[in-house]
């Protein structure tokens, strides 16, 4: 399958252009050019899609949990069929190679296993009483409509994250499909309807954040928003929610720190690094964007880290270690601030532009870019770029490595390098992020673990493992009174 002319809306089980006809256009990060056009939605498809979930929930959230988890398995079983279909978009869309997008393909179909099997075990709590002759229990319910807002960095991954849990707990599901990556959510919901997902019960709009992600954050019928995306709009959605008191969670950036101390494996630590910093062209909330490496091994490592990032090959084939960035204007923005550090002082070891020999100069490819002599406190040292874009910090010890880890404004994810176990076990204690990890990059989540951050990276909030039922349902509390007089 290739991707479509146009990716229109799925309401109520139909796929629908917006009310208005208005469409965007959806540029290819290869070439930069229109690859599709896509239903630009407003308030009026959201209020629709709203209505739709609304309708459909009473009876997709009265089956019993496991009759769900059936449905979603079949839903699995399909995206197992069609996992070549599925990443060909994927690598269309985003312009990442076949091989990445098989791979978060993959990852998708383990988080909905995760979830379809959850419906055996969507469990409350029997409870103790002080109460004679009084039962006490929790049940879980569904909270109602679920919205839910992604980002397009992992497209397929992060429809799943969100659309399985929030589906399993019997919710009716409003997803707005991320801008860049609109046919992945338009693929999920087709093949969601073939597998037997009632209609109505999921529905997708497309269009732009403040056009139909905003209404949906305001729509008095939505229960509960879950948000993946950057920091600002997730601070500007959860003023949003708070108003009416709807349930949210938000899953934001990072600023990453890698930690490579003096007894490190220097050449695992720089592959690593590579890795974190620069695989899907760094736009992950996990990337490790600052490498804070002992004085003592900071030449070393530096000599390898920039050894291996000589050898990077950017383009969407599967011998290329990562593609495109997802459109002109993150691009321009990375481009940008590279320059302003630069002219602030900071010392650029390599990349700093876009690339622009014949292959890829028409396409959102980023050079892989390091920088060295970079403040603590300068812009470029604590906003997120989503690029493949690190500095380098040089730090006496383990103290001064881990006040300049915690020394951000986001607090995601981090990871040490050491060969001493004290040191890796004294790291993760004290790093204020919601991941730490010793010896391996600053990524690597799996389905069954609850990810999120501290600070400006969410609000507490932990998804996907079981931890993310307690986003999608509300608890309640039974009381059953047995009375000895008619026994
Ligand atoms: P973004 O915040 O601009 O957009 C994310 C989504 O929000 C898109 O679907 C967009 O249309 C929508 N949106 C934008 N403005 C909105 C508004 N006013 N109301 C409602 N919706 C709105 O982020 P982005 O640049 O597209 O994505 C990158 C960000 O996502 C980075 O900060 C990255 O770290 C973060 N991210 C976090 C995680 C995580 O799990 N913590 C995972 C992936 C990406």
């Amino acid at each position: 399958m290739n991707v479509p002319e146009f990716v229109p809306n799925l309401i109520a089980g139909e796929e629908r252009p917006a009310l208005s006809g208005k469409t965007f256009d959806k540029c290819d990060p290869c070439k930069g050019t229109p690859l599709f056009s896509v239903a630009r939605s407003e308030a009026a498809d959201v209020a629709e899609a709203v209505r739709s979930a609304r309708a459909s929930q009473p009876a997709w959230g009265g089956l019993p949990a496991v009759r769900r988890g059936m449905v979603l398995h079949d839903v699995v079983r399909l995206m197992e069929d069609r996992r070549e279909e599925i990443a060909q978009v994927v690598h269309r869309e985003t312009g990442k190679s076949m091989k990445d997008a098989l791979g978060e393909t993959q990852a998708a179909i383990q988080v909905g296993l995760f979830y379809a099997s959850e419906g055996q075990r969507l469990y409350g709590r029997t409870c103790t009483t002080g109460v004679p002759n009084r039962f006490s229990m929790t049940v879980r319910q569904p909270v109602g409509v679920a919205g839910l807002i992604i980002a397009a960095n992992t497209p397929i991954a992060n429809v799943a994250w969100k659309v399985f849990p929030a589906l399993v707990c019997g919710n009716g599901v409003v997803l707005k499909g991320a801008e860049d990556t609109p046919a992945t959510a338009w693929l999920f919901g087709r093949i969601a309807r073939e597998a037997g997902l009632p209609d109505g019960v999921l529905n997708i709009v497309q269009g732009l954040g403040p056009e139909a992600g905003q209404p949906l954050v305001e729509h008095p019928d939505v229960g509960v928003v879950s948000f993946t995306g950057s920091a600002r709009v997730g601070k500007l959605l959860g003023r949003i929610a708070g108003e009416r008191l709807a349930k949210i969670s938000l899953e934001l950036g990072g600023k990453n720190a890698f930690v490579v101390c003096d007894d490190a494996d220097i050449d695992s630590a720089a592959d690593w690094a590579i890795l974190s910093a620069f695989s899907n062209a760094g736009q992950r909330c996990v990337a490790g964007a600052r490498i804070i490496v002992f004085e003592s091994v900071y030449e070393a490592f530096k000599r390898r880290f920039l050894e291996r990032t000589g050898e990077l090959r950017l383009g969407s084939g599967d011998g290329d270690d990562f593609g495109p960035v997802i459109n002109g204007r993150q691009l321009a923005n990375m481009i940008a601030s590279v320059k302003k550090a630069v002219d602030d002082g900071a010392t650029l070891l390599t990349g700093g532009d876009r690339l622009k020999d014949a292959a890829h100069a028409d396409g959102f490819f980023m050079a892989p870019t390091v920088l060295e002599n970079v403040p603590p406190d300068a812009p470029i040292s604590r906003e997120e770029l989503f690029g493949p874009i690190c500095c380098l910090y040089a730090v006496p010890g383990f103290a001064e490595a881990l006040a300049l880890a915690n020394d951000c404004d986001y607090g995601l994810s981090a990871c040490i390098h050491t060969g001493n176990f004290h040191r890796g076990i004294a790291f993760c204690q004290a790093v204020e992020t919601g991941v730490a990890v010793v010896n391996a990059g600053t990524f690597g989540s799996e389905p069954h673990m609850p990810f999120g951050g501290t600070k400006n990276s969410g609000n507490g909030s932990r998804e996907p493992g079981t931890e993310a039922i307690d986003i999608y349902s509300d608890l309640k509390d039974i009381y059953i009174h047995t009375d000895k007089g008619k026994l």
